[in-house]
Parts: C-alpha cells; structure tokens; sequence
C-alpha cells in the first residue's frame, strides 16, 4: 500500500467506526509532513450540529493542532466528495489538495444527497428556493468601513 493509500485506508475505517458511535458513514484524516496530524468524523445527528460534517469537524481539529487557520501545506483526505459546506471549508482553510473516496453519486445513492445545493449555487439569488433578501445594507457596510480602516487587521 502507498502512504496515499494508507490514509484514506485511516479515512475510510473512520467512516466505518463512526456507523457504530453515533454518526454518519463520513470520516477525513488530514496530513502534513507525511502524518495525520487530525482526524474528523461525521458528528451531526449525535451533536445536534449540521455543520459536524468529517472535513468540517477534522479542519477545525487541524487548526487546533498547528494553532493557526491556514492549512496550507497540508492535505485532507476524505471518505466521501466533500459537499459544498466542507468544500468551501476546504477553500478558507487553504487545504493543498483533496483525495475522496465516495462520490457524491454514491452518497446520494443511500439518502445523502447534496446535489440541490450544488443546484441552487449555479442559480441567481432570485430562482433559489432559499430566499435571501438584502437588509440594512448602508448600516452593515459600517463594519466593512472600520475593518477597510484597521491598521493591524490579521488577513486571511
Ligand atoms: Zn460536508
């Protein structure tokens, strides 16, 4: 087996594990310098938290680790096509590549089906079945204004 193989072999009985404890067939292992440096299981059901998806839940553990929220330099690998929570995820971390085992095809073939929200990002606000309506914008954009004006802001 190659290291490659070896870690999603890791990705993959975490998402074998986790059917017994709780949660979702979903688990991602995240390496940096040739090790797994965290791993991340699907959490929803067993903490009431839609957003505990494994890449989600393994990123927040690797910034823990490395104490910072730049993940460049490192590699998730993942049971599962990441959804598009866990990909954008993957962008804001800056993750250097994905490895997925599963498709979403695959996923949507036992009721986890994430293809609506791929659907209603390709569409303009106004044809979402989401409804999102624009608020108080000359008084939200004061934020923008104090933090455009921050000498010692800490990008990312
Ligand atoms: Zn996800």
């Amino acid at each position: 087996m190659c290291e490659k193989d070896t870690f999603m072999r890791e990705a993959i009985d975490l998402s074998l594990d986790n059917i017994d404890h709780g949660g979702g067939p979903f688990g991602a292992v995240i390496v940096k310098d040739g090790k797994i440096i965290a791993r991340g299981a699907n959490r929803v059901t067993a903490s009431n938290d839609p957003t505990a998806h494994a890449e989600v839940n393994a990123i927040r553990e690797a910034a823990r680790v490395l104490g910072t929220f730049d993940l460049r330099g490192c590699e998730i690998y993942t049971s599962c096509e990441p959804c598009p929570m866990c990909l954008g995820a993957i962008y804001w971390a800056h993750l250097d590549k994905v490895y997925y085992g599963n498709t979403k095809a695959d996923a949507k073939a036992i009721g986890f089906d994430d293809s609506f929200i791929y659907d209603e990002l390709a569409l303009p606000l106004e044809k979402r079945h989401l409804k999102i309506v624009s608020l108080m914008r000359d008084q939200a954009i004061k934020a923008f204004e104090k933090w455009d004006n921050k000498s010692d802001k800490i990008e990312y």
